[in-house]
């Protein structure tokens, strides 16, 4: 391959300074392409370009000097811990400069060398202290390097020079081949740069004006792109293939009344509304699209089955969808509870199923006599084969692909209702960039008698205490919840550090759920039924442990976050979170929703020992707050799409630069130029177009991308 022929599709492997080596460690990172270089951007920028002389140093405050090193720098090494002394002067004044742990850096501080420092600087008299200054040779040539400094997030072997170069490269190389991806009119009514700036000033800024002006760019950009591809998304929608109407005879009319009877509960009011908007919408002759949002524990369960026992009564067939088997089988449970004595023609379909009641559950489905099929993504088999499928719910959406919602919608050739339901609370910037194609009803009251959750944090020092609380919640005849993170559930990746280091310690201290598990069922609770549950237990064992939960057969239940999403034991009032700091805000938030879902008063127990930064942040918002839009607005002002849909596994496409909360004002100025755009070139085949489609393509990746596009 000649330097001619890379474009931003080409592996990074092949670029002039990346080997194999260095393109395993990129991979890291998520960088794979040309591309993916040229959108790593920054984490934050150093301004080097206010030095202050070291006699004018702060007591207490982050700043910048340049300065020589006076000697050899001296080592010191003490039980495996390395730190590093030397001593900087820049003429005017002397400072020390002290490093922890960082022995690779003896060799590339060398004395008598000039080098901009940055980091926090301490006074005690005349004496100046700078402890793990961030530093940078000064270039002694012409050619001043900026003093505004990119920093990139690292992973193991690779240094901030390192990546600075290969993005350094991978510009040279890539920005002439960059065609503008913006319509010029929208580019010229925000004042929007040219995209070789924006890309160019982004990693190679000489001010910070400078980044400014390519950020708002790339905000831009990426927002429209991921707008434009939903956009036409949304109008292929609207070519709709028709679908079953649900109308009720004044027969079955009277028998769907009956179900709503049944039922161990009166609906709330929003409930019977989001029920009513449901009915109204699948008597139409073109599908439903509806997300049905409420917090956990709002009561969503009830809703979809109303709407697949509708079907049911006129004669048409639903499928339930559920993230995990253990939800699967719940729901199922309580659809037949909910049924009593009233056969609807229910099934329960799991990968686990055996393959002789798998093939008379198919031949069930294909006479019709199935009903309603319930079941893990199972159901969406093509061996499954109905002759009258009118209604699709998916629970828990944020857990299933966007990609899944297509698959969903290419399995028939006649329209399917879609009904989906979601606990994420999605703020309404996002919903529209999201779902600017669904329908959403909003379940915003809990069912009366809910008593607010209270939320705590604790250390492993006050285990005892702990202890003491589930033996008195136990003994009232409530039960528990303890979470433990397992050990070989986490991503490596977490843990390295800036450095690259393997924290080996963090690792030792997680809990696993089977260890705690044995020193509880052995010790302090032998004399309680504690019970045990992780994702990896086969799928039998795994129903059987939450039956006998259900049943109150077990009163304390330790477990991996396999129980996070929808299990529904209300019953259960104690749910204590061992390392909690390693989940995150989401989850917790999902794992707090397991309990106060009666009308008993029920704790939240957050246990940690690292209660800092990052962590700290979010334990405070747990213990603050229980309610989700509260919790995942204030995460999406921290973090951009943080927590809450910052992973793939949200079936939303991570974004680069984008905030949506911050830059939501962005939005309807994006959504004005897209309507424009459409109206010019509907199908998207223009020349413009393509260069936009291709964009999308390079920056979320082909699996966000429709079939047709
Ligand atoms: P989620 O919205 O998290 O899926 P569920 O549908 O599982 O919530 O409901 C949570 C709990 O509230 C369940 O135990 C359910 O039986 C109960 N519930 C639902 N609706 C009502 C109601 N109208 N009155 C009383 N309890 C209800
Ligand atoms: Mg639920």
């Amino acid at each position: 391959m000649t330097m001619a022929d890379i474009d931003l599709a080409t592996p990074v492997q092949f670029l002039p300074k990346v080997g194999e080596k260095r393109a395993k460690q990129l991979e890291k990172l998520g960088i794979y392409r040309v591309y993916d270089l040229l959108t790593f951007f920054p984490r934050r920028y150093e301004d080097w370009s206010q030095c202050v002389p070291l006699f004018q140093l702060e007591h207490e405050k982050e700043q910048s000097f340049i300065a020589t090193i006076v000697n050899p720098p001296r080592i010191s090494r003490n039980r495996g811990k390395t730190t590093i002394f030397a001593t900087l002067s820049d003429g005017t004044c002397s400072i020390q400069a002290v490093w922890f742990n960082q022995p690779y850096l003896a060799e590339k501080i060398k004395p008598h060398e000039e080098y901009f420092f940055h980091g926090r600087v301490t006074r005690d008299g005349f004496h100046f202290q700078v402890v793990n200054p961030v530093f940078d040779q000064r270039q002694k040539s012409e050619e001043q390097t900026s003093l505004i400094q990119p920093i990139y997030p690292l992973t193991s072997g690779l240094k901030q020079g390192h990546i600075r170069a290969i993005v350094s490269t991978a510009l040279d190389r890539a920005l002439p081949l960059l065609s503008e991806v913006l319509p010029p009119f929208f580019r010229k009514e925000q004042k929007l740069c040219a995209i070789s700036y924006a890309y160019e000033k982004i990693h190679r800024p000489e001010t910070m004006e400078e980044i400014d002006i390519a950020r708002k760019y790339l905000v831009f950009e990426e927002l429209f792109l991921l707008r434009a591809a939903l956009g036409v998304w949304k109008q292929e929608q609207k070519e709709m293939k028709s679908s079953f109407p649900i109308t009720a005879s004044s027969e079955d009319a009277q028998t769907f009344k009956n179900i709503v009877e049944k039922l161990p509960f009166t609906l709330t009011e929003d409930q019977a509304k989001v029920t009513h908007d449901i009915l109204k919408d699948i008597s139409r002759p073109y599908p439903m699209n509806r997300l049905v949002q409420g917090d956990v524990g709002s009561g969503k369960t009830v809703v979809a089955y109303l709407a697949m026992a509708a079907c049911a009564v006129a004669g048409y067939q639903s499928v339930f969808m559920a993230p995990t088997a253990v939800l699967a089988s719940q729901h199922y449970a309580t659809f037949k509870k909910f049924m009593g004595d009233m056969d609807l023609g229910i099934d329960l379909i799991l990968g686990s199923t055996p393959a002789k009641e798998k093939t008379a559950i198919r031949n069930r489905i294909k006479s019709g006599e199935t009903k309603i099929l319930v079941g893990t993504h199972a159901v969406l088999s093509d061996k499954n084969e109905f002759p009258s499928l009118a209604l699709m719910v998916t629970d828990e959406q944020h857990r299933f692909g966007v990609k899944q919602r297509a698959a969903q919608e290419e399995k028939s050739d006649h329209g399917i209702h879609t009904l989906v339901m979601s606990a994420t609370p999605i703020p309404r910037t996002l919903g529209l960039v999201l779902f600017g194609d669904m329908d959403v009803s909003v379940i915003h009251s809990m069912p009366k008698g809910r008593i607010p959750i209270k939320t705590f944090r604790t250390s492993s020092a006050e285990d005892g205490r702990v202890i003491a609380t589930i033996r008195q919640e136990v003994g009232k005849g409530h039960q528990a919840y303890i979470v433990c993170p397992m050990i070989d559930e986490l991503q490596e990746d977490a843990y390295e550090d800036e450095e690259g280091t393997l924290a080996q310690a963090v690792k030792a201290d997680l809990e696993s759920a089977v260890s705690y598990y044995e020193s509880l069922a052995e010790g302090p609770l032998s004399d309680m039924h504690v019970g045990l549950l992780h994702g990896k237990m086969k799928a039998k064992e795994k129903e059987q442990v939450m039956a006998d939960f259900s049943e109150g057969k077990i009163d304390v239940l330790v477990s991996t976050t396999v129980i996070e999403v929808g299990v529904d034991n209300p019953n259960a009032t104690l749910m204590i979170v061992r390392n909690s700091e390693r989940f995150g805000l989401s989850t917790l938030h999902q794992l707090r929703g397991r309990i106060g879902r009666g009308n008993l008063p029920s704790a939240c127990i957050l246990e940690t020992d690292k209660y800092d930064d990052v962590a700290k942040e979010r334990i405070d918002m747990m213990c603050e707050t229980a309610d989700g839009f509260k919790l995942a607005e204030k995460d999406m002002l921290l973090r951009g799409t943080g927590d809450f849909f910052g992973t793939k596994q949200h079936g939303i496409p991570q974004l680069k630069m984008a905030n949506l909360y911050r830059d939501a004002d962005c939005l309807p100025l994006i959504e004005d130029a897209i309507k424009e755009m459409l109206k010019n070139d509907p199908k998207l085949t223009g020349t413009q177009s393509k260069i936009m489609l291709e964009a999308f393509r390079n920056h979320f990746g082909e699996q966000w991308m429709k079939p047709s596009l």
